[in-house]
This record gives C-alpha cells, sequence and structure tokens, in this order.
C-alpha cells in the first residue's frame, strides 16, 4: 500500500519542487500532532490563517450546528441566510460606517477580483495602481497586481494599464491621476517580509486619492482580525480605505473572504449590468458560520490587545548577532537573516526541533513569525528558543 506522502506527490498538483509535505493528524490551539505523535508549534498559522487557533470549539461547535441546519442552498446574494447576515451585521459594527456593506467570497484572491471590478465599475476609469512586492493572489485579475515581474511575466498578457510604484516612495504618488480607478495596497506588507509603511505614506496616499477621486483599497487579507495589535491595521494610521479586502484569518480556519465598501459604493455591482459579480459558493453558510463564531471569539475577547505585548517578547527574546533586523507590527514579523540558504537551514532545524516557519515570498532571507494570536507567553519563549538553537 502506497503512503499518503506517495499519493500526496503521485496524485496532487504541486506547487514547487520541495513541498515540506508533512502529514498531520490532528491540530489544537497553537500545536499541530504528526501521525508519530511529534507535536509542532505552528508559527506560522497555516499563513495567517488560524489566528485563534486551530480548532477553536466556539468554531467547530457553529459548524456542527450550520451542517445540522443547511450548507449550501442558492448562490450567493438571493436567500437571505443567517449566519450571513448575522456575520455582515458584526463586520459593520467593528468597522467604520463607510465600510458598512459586504460583499462575501471563497478567498483572498477572490476579494481582490471584486475589488477591482467594483472600482472600475465605481469610477468609469480603467487605470490600476498598484506596488512593487504586493501580494493580492494568483487568479489572473489578482495576479496582474502583483508587484514582481518574475512570478508575471510567465502568464501574460494580463489586465492592462496597470501601473506598479514603489511602496513606501511618497515621491512617486503624483502619478496616481484623474485616469485612476483605484490605488490597491496591503496595509502593511506581507510577502514583501512584513513592510510597515513609514513617514506618512498611507496618509499621503489616501490624500492623493482623495484628490483625484481614485478608490484607496486596502488589502488586509494578511493584516485584518487583529494581527497587528488592532482589529484592523488601518486603524494605526488614522485613515480609511474605500474598500477592504478580507480572508485568511476570517474563517476560524473555513475557506471565506470579503470585500467591503460603502452601500453607495457597492450597489454598482447591482445594476448596468445586473449580476456584475457573481459567486455560487461565496459566503457559503457553514464558512459563514465558522466566520461569526471567530469574529465573535476576537471581538469579545478583545484578542487583538495583547498583541503588542507579544510582539515585544519576540523581539527581546530573539537576540543574536546572526539576525540582522525584525520588521513588521504585532505577530505579523519578519526575521531577517543574511541569506536564503542560512534562513532556510535554520527554517529546515526548527521543523526538526517542532516549530513550523517559513520564509516569504518575495524576501526569502527572512524567516516568517506569524502565529495564532492565543500563543501564550510561555509558547513564544519556547519557541524562540528554537530558533536561537536553530541559528547556533
Ligand atoms: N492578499 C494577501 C495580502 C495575501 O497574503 C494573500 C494570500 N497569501 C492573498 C491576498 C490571496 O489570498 P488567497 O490565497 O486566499 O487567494
Amino acid at each position: 500500500m502506497p503512503s499518503n506522502r506517495e499519493l500526496f506527490f503521485r496524485y496532487l498538483g504541486q506547487t514547487s519542487a520541495f513541498p515540506l509535505a508533512v502529514e498531520i493528524e490532528r491540530a489544537e490551539g497553537v500545536y499541530m500532532y504528526g501521525q508519530d505523535g511529534k507535536r509542532y508549534v505552528d508559527l506560522i498559522s497555516g499563513i495567517g490563517v488560524s489566528s485563534i487557533g486551530h480548532r477553536h470549539p466556539r468554531v467547530v461547535q457553529a459548524v456542527k450546528d450550520q451542517a445540522e441546519k443547511y450548507m449550501h442552498l442558492m448562490v450567493y446574494g438571493e436567500f437571505v441566510q443567517s449566519p450571513q447576515v448575522k456575520l455582515a451585521e458584526l463586520l459593520a459594527q467593528h468597522l467604520p460606517h463607510s465600510l458598512n456593506n459586504v460583499y462575501l467570497v471563497n478567498s483572498g484572491s477572490e476579494a481582490t477580483e471584486g475589488a477591482l471590478k467594483l472600482a472600475k465599475r465605481h469610477t468609469g476609469r480603467t487605470e490600476i495602481v498598484c506596488f512593487r512586492k504586493a501580494y493580492h493572489g494568483s487568479t489572473q485579475g489578482s495576479l496582474s497586481v502583483m508587484g514582481d515581474e518574475r512570478m508575471k511575466n510567465a502568464f501574460r498578457p494580463l489586465l492592462p494599464d496597470v501601473r506598479t510604484l514603489d511602496y513606501n516612495a511618497i515621491e512617486q504618488l503624483d502619478q496616481i491621476s484623474a485616469r485612476t480607478a483605484c490605488v490597491i495596497a496591503e496595509t502593511i506588507q506581507g510577502e514583501a517580509g512584513a513592510i510597515v509603511p513609514e513617514n506618512g505614506f498611507l496618509q499621503a496616499l489616501r490624500q492623493r486619492c482623495n484628490e483625484t477621486g481614485a478608490l484607496l483599497i486596502f488589502d488586509e487579507i494578511q493584516a485584518g482580525f487583529g494581527r497587528t495589535g488592532k482589529l484592523w491595521a488601518f486603524e494605526h494610521f488614522n485613515i480609511v480605505p474605500d474598500i477592504l479586502l478580507l480572508a485568511k484569518g476570517m474563517g476560524g480556519g473555513m475557506p471565506i473572504g470579503a470585500f467591503v465598501a460603502s452601500a453607495e459604493i457597492m450597489q454598482s455591482l447591482s445594476h448596468s449590468p445586473v449580476l456584475g459579480h457573481i459567486t455560487t459558493f461565496g459566503g457559503n453558510a457553514v464558512c459563514a458560520a465558522a466566520a461569526l463564531a471567530n469574529l465573535e471569539v476576537i471581538t469579545e475577547n478583545i484578542l487583538w490587545e495583547g498583541v503588542l505585548e507579544k510582539e515585544k517578547l519576540f523581539r527581546e527574546t530573539l537576540r543574536h548577532p546572526a539576525i540582522k533586523s525584525i520588521r513588521g507590527k504585532g505577530l505579523m514579523l519578519a526575521v531577517e537573516f543574511e541569506n536564503f540558504e542560512q534562513n532556510k537551514r535554520i527554517i529546515d532545524r526548527c521543523l526538526e526541533s517542532g516549530v513550523l516557519t517559513d520564509w516569504f515570498l518575495f524576501a526569502d532571507n527572512c524567516l516568517r513569525v506569524a502565529p495564532p494570536l492565543i500563543i501564550t507567553n510561555e509558547q513564544i519563549v519556547d519557541a524562540c528558543q528554537v530558533i536561537l538553537d536553530a541559528i547556533e
């Protein structure tokens, strides 16, 4: 009998020549358990997903309860489905008034797709501005606004009329013009290696969008739901985007995403043409129930409040001459090493010692620290010790 590992390589479409190929039997809280009983600390939350930990009991219960009632009934936007409306209401209650209308989708990429279409439709303009080293998804529209030529070139032609600027470069913002439908930016860049906007960059971007009438889209697919120490990362900068993208940490481990705007902007998708954006599974009832429970857990416990203290503990504990810097905010951190080879050696040794981490798509010399927000101080210190031992 072939092992699951053999079947994985034989039958599943592969995305790289060197997958981790770890097989997990069960996961709970910050831990994942392999078949041999080996325990791993999940220091990356399945890349920003398991923010309230694996298999949170409230989420598991919500999934079970909803599955007992109904799962799929009808395509998105036709039936009144209680988990969807309650989720949208709770989101709106925790967002500024201008972000009061929620379109539910299945993933981050789809949230990006929907938002780009909404911006073009609402403004009647075509140009889209994005940033270098940005990651917004892997579908053709979201790939078009990825800030990396190497990843894009093999798949051209992509969307036309896309302009790429440098993140944090205020002097380039005058390239945003009255032709620009929207500017899409990660509030804190993820795959670039946890790059925090500096010196009023996002405020200047908001200002330029106001001057030109371009819609401002913030992608908080990685940074949202408390990860950076506020419920929403844009709260650090005292500005509000016109469209907000959510996914990953939204579903408590179930697949769901959203693009959020004002009702006034969002109504552009309901006429001329009608059905301007359609999804069969978007906001699936079971996923929406999970997302509702997830958001309740986060907001009832104000989970983001302890995050900055935990960041501090990581920064204080991860001290070593080989560490060049630690970038990022909250529990969205990048530990910078000299080069990829060194970083990869450390990551491999961490995995052997039961700590799962990885590098970033556009910063392969940086080690990713993005654990569940519920990680305890003791677990942080233990994980840091594994990393420090791996450096030695
Ligand atoms: N935006 C950001 C900032 C992301 O980190 C990701 C996923 N890494 C996406 C969009 C795409 O999300 P998904 O993989 O769910 O399509």
